[in-house]
């Protein structure tokens, strides 16, 4: 059942470093902001170790340490938190109308700040290793293996970014790529060739992550000539895309491109009153610190739109 006698003023879905400074700006300019942080709280930096690039902390930090720091700072505030996933996000007349957990709540804003999640090749060695041997982000982890041999997965620019960041610290990267060619752009493609210690290794898939607690090695099957083979490395780092986190945002709410991040304008969506910020809008930088960027941009445009709608946030009624 609609409950309407508690509508809310603003709901911020998510609980990556978006969500989190979305909640603390609102929470600050007194929006009363709901957070349903979803049950993987913290989002992809929840599968990261140190964090050197998140400027604050002058020997790093954890990357499940700086999420639980941003979600206690977020509640100090007086920020309120669900833990649920949204199932379904629609506009119902002049409000939102939000899904979680079988109960539904209406809102006055929402900010979606849901990311988009690293696709893995789902392997049943990859688990052992995710996060201590497989990354799928070469900027957050790839100094771990500064003068170590590494592997890349995938041939689409992302695969060949990650090439040239690593190529800069480590002593030898492979890319190891399914087909014979790269779906990477031509100026990208003759940048990574410029490396003397990149190799590619061709129609190659990963049927296994070996070692026992350290990863040692991968066993790769070449879909040529049907052989299997091992190869000794240090780090393998996924790039084979990312799949923004939109399937419960009802059809025509937004507007997708054609990799379904959410197109915004600023962190506007086409539809007054929706936000949306963080790597579900982004798929070029998605970095912890733009994310948090965006997520400031999106409480103050929430703001704005909400500042011609009065709320009191004691009857949690529209004035
Ligand atoms: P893409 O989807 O372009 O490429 C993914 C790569 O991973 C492909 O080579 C694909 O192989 C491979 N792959 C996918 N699934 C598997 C699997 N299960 N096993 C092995 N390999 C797999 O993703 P990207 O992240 O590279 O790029 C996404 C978009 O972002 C693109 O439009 C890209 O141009 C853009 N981008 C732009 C950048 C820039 O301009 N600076 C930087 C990074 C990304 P196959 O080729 O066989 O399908």
């Amino acid at each position: 059942m609609t409950d309407t006698k508690n509508l809310e003023n603003m709901v911020i879905i998510g609980s990556g470093p978006a969500g989190w400074t979305a909640a603390i700006y609102a929470s600050r300019a007194d929006l009363d902001p709901l957070v349903i942080e979803g049950t993987e709280v913290g989002g992809q930096l929840m599968l990261t170790t140190l964090v050197e690039n998140y400027p604050g902390f002058r020997d790093g930090i954890q990357g499940p340490e700086l999420m639980d720091e941003m979600r206690l700072q977020s509640k100090n505030l007086g920020v309120r938190i669900i833990t649920a996933n949204v199932t379904s996000l629609e506009n119902s007349g002049k409000h939102f109308k939000i899904v979680y957990s079988g109960k539904t709540i209406l809102a006055k804003s929402v900010i979606i700040t849901t990311g988009a999640s690293a696709r893995w090749l789902n392997i049943p060695s990859e688990s052992k290793f995710k996060g201590s041997g497989v990354s799928t982000c070469a900027i957050c982890d790839g100094y771990f293996f500064k003068g170590k041999t590494v592997a890349i997965i995938g041939g689409g620019d992302s695969a060949m970014e990650e090439a040239q960041f690593l190529a800069r610290i480590c002593k030898s990267v492979k890319i190891i790529h399914r087909k014979h060619c790269l779906r990477a752009s031509a100026a990208m493609q003759k940048k990574v060739k410029a490396f003397k210690n990149v190799e590619f290794v061709w129609n190659s898939e990963i049927k296994e992550f070996l070692g026992d607690n350290v990863l040692t090695g991968i066993k790769v099957f070449n879909n040529e000539t049907s052989k299997e083979s091992e190869i000794k490395i240090d780090g393998v780092f996924l790039a084979i895309g990312h799949i923004p986190n939109v399937d419960f945002i009802k059809k025509g709410l937004v507007k997708l491109d054609k990799l379904n991040y959410i197109i915004t304008e600023n962190t506007k969506t086409k539809t007054p009153g929706l936000f949306a910020a963080g790597d579900v809008q982004d798929f070029k930088y998605k970095q912890a610190v733009t994310a948090a960027g965006t997520g400031c941009m999106a409480a103050l445009e929430a703001n704005t739109f909400l500042e011609g709608n009065v709320y009191d946030k004691k009857s949690k009624k529209e004035c």
